[in-house]
């Protein structure tokens, strides 16, 4: 069925009776192509992407959980492509521009709105930092504007600009970042799928791998063995829970990153903002909540919710930066298990095992590149060759000392 404004006047005249479910609730085949693990919003692309793009295929994508459950329902929801390093900027780029035309390419509303990304700066070293990083993002076609105290002052009045401690200097504006309304990413992209024929199977958790000789030859489920020419692991959080399962240790760790929301308020954050002198980024949804994070719990952790100290940190940030954030009553917190890897940049690459593959190491930053991933990930298990753009994300980069961080963190999954 294709969605339309034309198609919701009907149906609100006619009772609604007309829709019908988005996906099918299909039974896992005993073979299939090529097996996706992870119902987020990376496996869901993926199938999408291989399915439109590479032929005709058998493609099931296994989640343990619902659709949606992961992390792609939990973020913050903010897009942008405002990187530094060359590994890392054409790849955000191009992520970017696909989510500009994704609602149309899979006739879904994911309420993409490019309300603008601002970091804000409070040093002089720190502006330095963002003039280079705004450079790197003009030579990319990413665009980039560093903006005044007074521009932002009209833009968002309600930042404690003169504050003794960091009083904000400027900011570096990426206007065509902004947000995504996250679940319907998940739901649009399992909806495009399964019209290609992809079966999305809920409740079926990949217990181990089948490995004969050095090639995968499926999975062990909860739902029994299924075998597949090409499997490919996409579990963020989880990823070196299941790879382990294969024999391999990833250079990822987990711990647990949480997000916020309060009660609705009128319009205060006309777009997103970082907060540069400590780690907090707020913007306000359209339903008027503001949507506020920082930094990930302090420990390792498979465990899908947070701790009481850092909720006691970001508030902290948040009410330097926002003194009125005070007034306004927390509605939800709720945690994600998030993919750290040793450089702050992902994976996507074959494994050392035939017909085993993986997308992983995302941090905290995975949402904004689910098309790119989705499509980079489809190129790599349909030619076993990494795609163009993302071919800095591969294992070897660790081996040979090649690292994409762009913090300049080290090995410190816990602070990229
Ligand atoms: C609080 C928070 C805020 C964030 N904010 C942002 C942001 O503002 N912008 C941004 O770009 N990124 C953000 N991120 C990061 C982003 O959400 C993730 O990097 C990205 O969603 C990860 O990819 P995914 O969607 O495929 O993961 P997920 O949605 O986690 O998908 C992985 C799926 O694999 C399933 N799975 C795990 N193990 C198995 C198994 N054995 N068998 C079958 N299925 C399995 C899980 O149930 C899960 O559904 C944030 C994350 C969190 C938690």
């Amino acid at each position: 069925m294709r969605y339309s404004g034309f198609r919701v006047i009907k149906e609100a005249l006619t009772g609604h009776k007309g829709w019908g479910p988005a996906w099918r609730d299909p039974e896992p085949q005993p073979a299939y192509d090529y097996v996706i693990i992870g119902g987020g919003g990376h496996g869901l692309a993926t199938a999408y992407y291989l399915a439109k793009h590479y032929g005709k295929a058998r493609i099931a994508v296994l989640e343990k959980g619902w659709i949606g459950g992961g992390n792609v329902g939990r973020n913050t929801t903010i897009i942008r492509s405002n990187y530094l390093l060359d590994g890392n900027e054409p790849f955000y780029e191009m992520s970017l521009q696909m989510w500009e035309r994704l609602e149309q390419e899979l006739n879904y509303n994911a309420m993409v709105s490019q309300r603008g990304i601002l970091n804000l700066i409070h040093s002089d070293a720190q502006r330095d930092a963002f003039v280079r990083r705004g450079n790197a993002m003009i030579l990319n076609g990413a665009g980039a504007e560093m903006l005044s105290v007074a521009q932002i002052r009209k833009r968002y009045p309600f930042l404690n600009f003169d504050d003794a401690r960091f009083p904000i200097k400027g900011g570096l504006a990426q206007h065509r970042g902004g947000t995504v309304r996250h679940d319907a990413v998940a739901w649009g992209y399992a909806r495009a799928a399964d019209s290609y024929g992809v079966d999305i199977i809920q409740n079926c958790e990949v217990t181990g791998f089948r490995i004969e000789n050095g090639t995968c030859k499926g999975v062990e489920t909860s739902r029994g063995f299924i075998a597949a020419r090409k499997v490919a692991s996409c579990v963020a959080g989880s990823s070196s829970r299941l790879m382990s399962k294969a024999g391999m240790r990833l250079p990822i760790e987990s711990t647990v990153l949480q997000a916020f929301v309060t009660e609705g308020l009128k319009p205060v954050l006309p777009g997103v903002i970082t907060f540069g002198a400590g780690h907090f980024y707020a913007s306000q949804s359209d339903k008027g909540g503001l949507v506020f994070g920082g930094d990930p719990d302090k420990y390792n952790s498979y465990a899908q919710r947070g701790n009481l100290p850092v909720i006691e940190d970001v508030i902290e940030s948040g009410m330097a930066l926002i003194p009125a954030l005070g007034r306004a009553r927390l509605l939800r917190i709720w945690g994600g298990i998030m993919d750290m890897s040793m450089d702050g940049s992902p994976i996507i690459d074959r494994t050392h095992i035939d017909g085993l593959y993986f997308n992983g190491g995302w941090c905290y930053g995975g949402f904004k590149a689910t098309p790119a991933s989705g499509l980079c990930y489809a190129h790599l298990l349909a030619t076993d060759t990494p795609h163009d753009t993302a071919k800095a994300y591969r294992f070897d980069r660790f081996r040979r000392g090649y690292m994409i961080d762009e913090k300049g963190m080290g090995a410190q999954p816990n602070l990229h």
